[in-house]
C-alpha cells in the first residue's frame, strides 16, 4: 500500500509518499521564509497556493510514481494556522476526488510521534515535541496520546523566532540564535520556569528583550544563555515524564529538535537514567509530509477515512482529542 500525504499546518507545504514497509519514496517541500519579520498568515496562504502543484509533481517524479499507483491520500487536518491548513485540505480533497482515492485527515502532532516511532522502532516512547507553535511532552496511555506536559503560553520555536525578530533576524530565527550561541561564553542568569511537567516562555521573552535593549550584554552571550536555560527546562520536563509514565524511550520531534545543544542535553539525561534516546534525521524532525503520509497509511489500515465533502480542518485540535485505534 502506498500513501501520498500533504503537510500544510504552518510555514511548510509538503508532499510525501511512503509505502507500508515504512520506506519514504518522496518527501518534497517548499517552506515560507522571510529576511526580516515573522510569519504572515495571508502571505503564507499565497505561498502554499503558488507552490502546491509543483511540490506535488516533484514528489511523484521523485518516487517515480503516478497517481494511479497511490492507494490513499492523507493531509494534515489539525492543529495549525487556519490560513495554511485550508490550502492543504483543499488540495487533498481535490486530488482525492479527481483520482478517486480514499482520504484520511491527520493530526500533525501525532504524525511527529508516529514517524519517530517508525524510524526508531521504539515501542512505547515519550515524545518531546518542540516546534514553532507546539511544545509538548506526549506519551500513549489508555487509547490516546496524552499530553503530560506543555507550554503554558507560547511554543519554544515561537519564543526563539520572536526574540530573533526583536534583534532584526528573519524567520526562522532558531537556527540563527543557535549560530550566535556557539560564540557566547558567559552565562547570564535568566528566569527558569518549570511547573511540574509544564514550561513557560513569556516572562523569559520579556526579560531577554530588556537585556538586549539595555546594551549591557553581548548578543552572543544572551543567545548562549537562552539556549542553556530553555533546553535545560525541556530536558527536565522530559525526564520527569519518563519517570512519571515509567517509560524508557525518548523520541524527539519538531524543528527545534534539530538543535544540537538540545540533542546533547537530552542524550546525557537519557544515558544517566539508562533510557534510549532516538533523534530522527533533520528532514523528519521539521514539518514534513512523509510523516503525514505514514500516519495516513497506518490510520487507513485501521479503518479510518473521511469523505472529501466532510474533510475539514481543525486548527485547535489537541493531541488527546484523537482516539488512537491503530495501535
Ligand atoms: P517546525 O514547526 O516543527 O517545522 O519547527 C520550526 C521551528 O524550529 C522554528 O521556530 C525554527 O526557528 C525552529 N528551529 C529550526 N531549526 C532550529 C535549530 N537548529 N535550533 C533551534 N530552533 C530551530
Ligand atoms: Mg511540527
Amino acid at each position: 500500500m502506498i500513501c501520498l500525504g500533504i503537510e500544510s499546518t504552518a510555514h511548510t507545504f509538503g508532499v510525501g509518499i511512503v509505502n507500508d514497509k515504512g520506506q519514504i519514496l518522496a518527501n518534497e517541500k517548499d517552506a515560507y521564509t522571510t529576511k526580516s519579520g515573522g510569519l504572515i498568515p495571508n502571505k503564507l496562504a499565497e505561498h502554499h497556493v503558488e507552490c502546491c502543484d509543483a511540490v506535488w509533481k516533484n514528489a511523484l517524479r521523485k518516487a517515480k510514481l503516478s497517481m494511479k499507483d497511490i492507494d490513499v491520500v492523507s493531509y494534515s487536518a489539525s492543529p495549525g494556522l487556519g490560513h495554511a491548513l485550508r490550502i492543504g485540505a483543499m488540495f487533498a480533497r481535490s486530488i482525492a476526488k479527481i483520482y478517486k482515492k480514499p482520504l484520511v485527515g491527520c493530526n500533525h502532532c501525532i504524525a511527529h510521534l508516529e514517524i519517530g516511532r517508525m524510524i526508531s522502532r521504539a515501542k512505547d516512547p515519550v515524545l518531546l515535541y518542540v516546534s514553532g507553535v507546539n511544545t509538548q511532552v506526549i506519551a500513549y496511555e489508555s487509547g490516546k496520546y496524552r499530553i503530560f506536559g506543555e507550554t503554558l503560553d507560547q511554543g519554544i520555536g515561537n519564543f526563539l523566532d520572536s526574540f530573533a525578530r526583536h534583534i532584526g533576524l528573519g524567520f526562522p530565527g532558531g537556527p540563527k540564535i543557535a549560530e550566535l550561541a556557539k560564540k557566547g561564553k558567559n552565562y547570564i542568569e535568566l528566569p527558569y520556569t518549570v511547573k511540574g511537567m509544564d514550561v513557560s516562555f513569556g516572562g523569559l521573552l520579556t526579560n531577554v528583550k530588556q537585556k538586549y535593549d539595555s546594551g549591557k550584554y553581548k548578543v552572543e552571550d544572551i543567545c548562549f544563555s537562552i539556549q542553556e536555560t530553555v533546553f535545560a527546562m525541556l530536558t527536565e520536563v522530559s525526564e520527569r515524564a519518563l519517570a512519571h509514565c515509567n517509560k524508557d524511550e525518548l523520541v524527539l520531534g519538531g524543528g527545534v529538535a534539530c538543535n544540537t545543544r538540545l540533542q546533547e542535553m537530552v542524550k546525557i539525561m537519557c544515558s544517566e537514567r539508562k533510557a534510549k534516546c532516538y533523534i530522527p534525521e533533520n528532514r523528519l524532525l521539521v514539518d514534513n509530509a512523509a510523516m503525514i503520509a505514514w500516519l495516513g497509511l497506518i490510520m487507513f489500515k485501521a479503518g479510518n477515512s473521511v469523505k472529501p465533502k466532510e474533510a475539514g480542518i481543525n486548527p485547535y485540535e489537541r493531541t488527546d482529542d484523537v482516539r488512537v485505534n491503530w495501535r
